[in-house]
């Protein structure tokens, strides 16, 4: 899909990946607006992908639900959506050419015992690689996991500096395809990401942890490595991130200008008072001409009141 043609181009490519878990909240017009604004004012490409691999968290008619409110806000975007449902065919083969080399294996171990006999690492128990050296007798292999021993993995993201992992410690060997047969997060977004010659990934600060794993991916696989910005998250009073789960308010396709500006407010611009008054097109007109990504405050996590 031209992944070649661009990096040799030097052509600007953003996406914005929403999970269609329920409708766009605040949170996700963040990293919407955020990856938007970015590659339209570097005169890039901007696509929408929709994570929808994992079935049990889709909701139905979510995906048709945000792209019509993304047109509402006014966020036009290229080329057809792509949707992870229908692309199995391109994880399978990435996992099995991982699988060649020897870097992937099955591991039995349920949940339970994993939480039993792990460390502490940044995102919860560690998997301490029970099953590297083989499924223990009697049991039968559930997920499959890559190995990480020995990946020391740093990129500078930027917004929130450098970050530098080593794997095995911090996360420990991740899975790649899940015990109910689901190809995990980590992969998808890796060989998504390439096949669409995705140069530049903006998205929320949650997902810091997540790319020195999708950075090892891309090693180990041969993919170019796009640039990263990770976003302050959107936290409710209670430190909470937005999300469907803490009941984040959709945003209202009739009338998204309030959140379209709180979003550039929470996004550290500054858009004049009178643009409360403003049509679509002025507003796009002024964040346009005034977006700066050095303006975005360096955190991982903001407070916005609720109701945004
Ligand atoms: N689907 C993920 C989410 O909504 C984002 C994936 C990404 O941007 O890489 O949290």
């Amino acid at each position: 899909m031209g992944t070649e043609t661009n990096a040799r181009e030097g052509k600007y490519r953003g996406r914005f990946a929403p999970s269609p878990t329920g409708p766009l909240h605040f949170g996700s017009l963040v990293a919407a607006v955020g990856s938007f604004l970015e590659a339209r004012t570097r005169g890039g490409d901007w696509l929408v992908r929709m994570d929808d691999l994992d079935p049990p968290r889709v909701a139905p008619g979510a995906a048709d639900d945000i792209l019509r409110t993304l047109e509402a806000c006014g966020m036009g975007w290229d080329g057809r959506v792509v949707y992870q449902s229908a692309r199995s065919g391109a994880y399978h083969s990435a996992l099995h050419r991982l699988r060649e080399r020897g870097l992937v294996y099955p591991c039995a171990c349920s949940r339970r015992e994993i939480a039993d006999s792990a460390l502490a690492g940044v995102e919860g128990p560690v998997y301490p690689g029970t099953c590297r050296g083989g499924l223990p007798p009697g049991k039968r292999a559930r997920a499959l996991r890559v190995d990480t021993r020995g990946a020391a993995i740093a990129f500078d993201d930027a917004l929130q500096g450098r970050v530098a992992h080593e794997l095995e410690k911090a996360f420990g060997d991740f899975v790649l395809l899940r015990a109910d047969d689901v190809y995990a997060y980590q992969l998808a977004v890796v060989v998504d990401d390439a096949e669409q010659g995705i140069t530049d990934i903006v998205r929320g600060a949650d997902l810091l942890g997540s790319t020195p794993r999708q950075v090892y991916l891309q090693q180990l696989l041969g993919l170019p490595q796009p640039r990263y910005a990770h976003l302050p998250v959107a936290v409710n009073a209670a430190g909470e991130k937005l999300s469907k789960q803490t009941h984040a308010a959709p945003i209202d396709p009739g009338n998204p200008l309030p959140a379209l500006l709180a979003t550039l407010s929470f996004l550290g611009q500054q858009p004049p008072r009178e643009l409360s008054r403003s049509t679509a097109g002025e507003f796009w007109a002024w964040a346009m001409g005034n977006w700066r990504l050095d303006r975005v405050p360096r955190l991982v996590s903001a407070t916005v009141a609720t109701g945004a």
